[in-house]
């Protein structure tokens, strides 16, 4: 997890500098590419969560045991690799870089990357229902 704080908190505050910087944004255009970024990030993890994980991928490990480490975030080779592809997405979508990076940093800052984990591990663990993994 410090790992992970290490790499992502410079990019986080790259992207925002740049972002807002070379970006030509404006304040509310800051703020909204900054959210869609959130937004992309929780629709996306979403999707690869219950199309990936819970079609093909080898995933019962982390509803087996929902607290432990090695099986809650994905590897970070594979974490930075998908920030890279979706940051060049994002540039051309936003027909620049500086605005890609801080629809990035709404990536890296969201609660997908930030308290998804924390949440993952509440909702599977206290499913009501059954009270066993549903996540
Ligand atoms: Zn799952």
């Amino acid at each position: 997890m410090k790992v992970r704080l290490r790499v992502y908190g410079p990019l986080l505050v790259a992207g925002l500098f740049w972002g807002g910087l070379e970006g030509k944004a404006g304040v509310v255009g800051f703020c909204a590419l900054f959210a869609a970024g959130v937004l992309i990030w929780t629709l996306l993890e979403y999707l690869i969560h219950r199309f990936a994980f819970h079609g093909f991928a080898p995933h019962w490990q982390h509803h087996h045991d929902p607290i432990d480490p090695a099986f809650i975030l994905a590897p970070l080779w594979l974490s930075l690799s998908a920030s890279g592809v979706l940051w060049v997405l994002l540039s051309v979508a936003a027909h620049s870089a500086a605005r890609g990076a801080l629809m990035a940093a709404g990536i890296v800052a969201g609660p997908g990357r930030c308290c998804g984990a924390c949440e993952n591990i509440t909702t599977i663990t206290t499913s009501p229902a059954t009270g066993s993994a549903t996540g």
